[in-house]
Parts: structure tokens; sequence; C-alpha cells
């Protein structure tokens, strides 16, 4: 985490399919400590930058910087070794794979291989070692996300709201400083919802900080710092969320519709 450098910062990000302009020549930047919203129309190029900035697409163009570190083309768990990381859906495989289960291959998934590996003889108390950690970092999220009840229970079995905070504990796991979330309140109740946001808001009093893609527009005014408008792959506006609601691109664009 050097000087002064931003958590993140996309520079003239471009990325097409076909003959579609997903992500036009777009840069900016988010702030540490903070959580930062990306809004837009469908289409807008949301998921894609999200792809392009996590590795699991690569640009045609452009830089993505990590505390002023180039992360370009990096794979995920690279990415995800530097301190940045997404959340999941928990894949079907996964729901046959009890709560406990899922948190300890989390790291795996977000990693790679290298701690699971198997190890000269030599090697294996520190893999224990390791494994004693990786056990005691699960139970302590569970207990954050007051799912610890549940750890014995499949993933398949939970609701819609527990799975939500399942997928937000197991990309905890690895302890990252940057967690990007693809609207993670999709097809949640408003009570689950709110208790979701309180343990996002209570994250980032720990410090972390966050990329929270939503469509919800009342929900990223009033959670987000700042918030980037995204408009056919171009970064329309930038600003407080005051602000942005009084641009009238903004307003055209997006929210007069
Ligand atoms: P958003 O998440 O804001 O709804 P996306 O990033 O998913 O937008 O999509 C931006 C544009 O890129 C859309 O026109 C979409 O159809 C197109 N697109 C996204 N992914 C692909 C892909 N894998 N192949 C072809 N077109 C894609
Ligand atoms: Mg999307």
């Amino acid at each position: 985490t050097a000087g002064d450098a931003p958590p993140l910062r996309v520079e003239h990000l471009r990325k097409t399919f076909g003959g579609i302009t997903a992500v036009d020549d777009t840069s900016f930047e988010i702030e540490q400590g903070k959580i930062t919203g990306l809004i837009g129309p469908n289409g807008a190029g949301k998921s894609t930058t999200f792809n392009l900035i996590t590795g699991f697409l690569s640009p045609d163009s452009g830089s993505v910087e990590l505390y002023g570190q180039d992360i370009t083309g990096m794979a995920p768990y690279n990415i995800a070794d530097r301190g940045m990381v997404r959340t999941f859906q928990i894949a079907r495989e996964l729901s046959e794979m009890t709560v406990l289960e899922n948190m300890m291959l989390a790291p795996k998934h977000q990693q790679g291989e290298a701690l699971w590996r198997s190890v000269a003889p030599g090697a294996r108390a520190q893999v224990q070692k390791d494994e004693q950690a990786v056990l005691e970092r699960a139970w302590e999220m569970l207990d954050f996300f007051d799912i610890d009840h549940l750890a014995e229970e499949y993933a398949g079995n939970l609701s819609g709201g527990q799975r939500k905070l399942l997928e937000m504990a197991r990309a905890l796991m690895t302890d990252p400083d940057i967690l990007l979330l693809d609207e993670p309140f999709a097809g949640v109740n408003p009570s689950l919802e709110e208790k979701l946001l309180e343990h996002i808001r209570e994250l980032r009093e720990q410090g972390y900080t966050f990329l929270l893609v939503e469509h919800d527009i009342d929900l990223i005014m009033e959670n987000c710092s700042r918030v980037l408008v995204l408009h056919q792959g171009k970064l329309l506006a930038e600003g407080p969320p005051e602000e942005i609601k009084n641009d009238e691109r903004v307003i055209e664009a997006y929210l007069g519709g």
C-alpha cells in the first residue's frame, strides 16, 4: 500500500466485443476506506468494467492500478493475492457442501493452489498451521456475519439473504483491502438488504474499501461517498451523491427515464 496512490485507478480502459464497445476509454479512481458506487443503465458496461478490474477479462487497451501497482491483465487469483477480491454467487457444486466447507475452499479459489497443494513431508507442519489459520478465519467471518450457527448446513439450504452473507464472508477469507460487489442485493428482501448494508458499513468503518455496482439509485446515493455514472461504456459523470443526483446529463441519460 504505497504512498498516496489510490486503492484503485483505472485509466483509458477499453473493451470491445465484436462490434460493440462495452467499455470506451473509461478512467476513474476510488477512495481509500470509502464506498464508491458505480451506476448506469442496463448495458452501460458496469459488469464488463468489473471483470476488467478483477482480471476476469483483459482490456483491449488502458490500465488498472492497485495502490499504484500495474495489475493490467493479471490473473484473478494474483489480483486477489494483492488485496482486491469480488464476491461470487455460490455455484451449484458448492450448494452440496456445507457453509464451513465453502469458507475453507474460498482462499483456494481466490489465491490459487499454493496453500492447498500437497507438499513434501518437511513442509507439512507449516501447511497444517496454515489450515488452522484458515479455519480460525472462517469462524471469525461466519461469526461476523451472524451465520456461524449455519456452519454445518448445506449451502444449498440457505435462504437468499443468508447466501449473500456467505458470499461476502467467503470473499473476506483472504482479508482483502478492497472488496468489489456486483449487485449484491439482487433478489434480497428489504430487511436482509438493510442487514447486508449494516455489515458493509461496519467493514468500511474497519477500513475496507468498496466498489459497489448497483442499480438501486437510492441505495447508492445513501451509502456511497462518491458515485461513478457509466453510460454507453463511457464515464458520464462522477462526484458526491448530491451532485450526481442533480446532474442534468445523469438525469437525462438515466434517472429521467
Ligand atoms: P451492464 O453490467 O452495465 O448492464 P455489461 O458490461 O454487462 O453492462 O454490458 C455492456 C455491453 O457489452 C452490452 O452491450 C453487452 O451486451 C455487451 N457485452 C457484455 N459482455 C459481452 C460478451 N461476453 N460478449 C458480447 N457482448 C458483451
Ligand atoms: Mg451487469
